[in-house]
């Protein structure tokens, strides 16, 4: 599904701020639309068209940073909680 196709089915706001986007922008800008994939990691990562959205480059890239720093502070506990499973135990 192209970025007109989910244009013409979602309109031309963004999926996450719900602002406008450029489609004037040349791809890779801020302000551009990029198409943002949906994935439901429960069902295996398999990408379907129907979870295909349109979103701010800017948008886009904030959420992957975001998901990322929370993937990180979530392995820094699982590694914290694995140090302290002696303790755990003792009690
Ligand atoms: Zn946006």
């Amino acid at each position: 599904m192209s970025v007109r196709a989910l244009r013409s089915t979602f309109g031309p706001n963004c999926h996450w701020c719900g602002l406008a986007m450029d489609f004037d922008e040349p791809h890779g800008r801020p302000e551009s639309a990029t198409i943002e994939h949906l994935i439901d990691s429960t069902l295996g990562g398999v990408r379907s068209q129907k979870r295909r959205r349109l979103a701010h480059a800017a948008c886009n890239h904030a959420r992957n940073e975001f998901r990322m720093q929370a993937e990180r502070q979530f392995q820094h506990w699982i590694a914290e909680r694995q140090a302290s499973e002696k303790t755990l135990n003792e009690k």
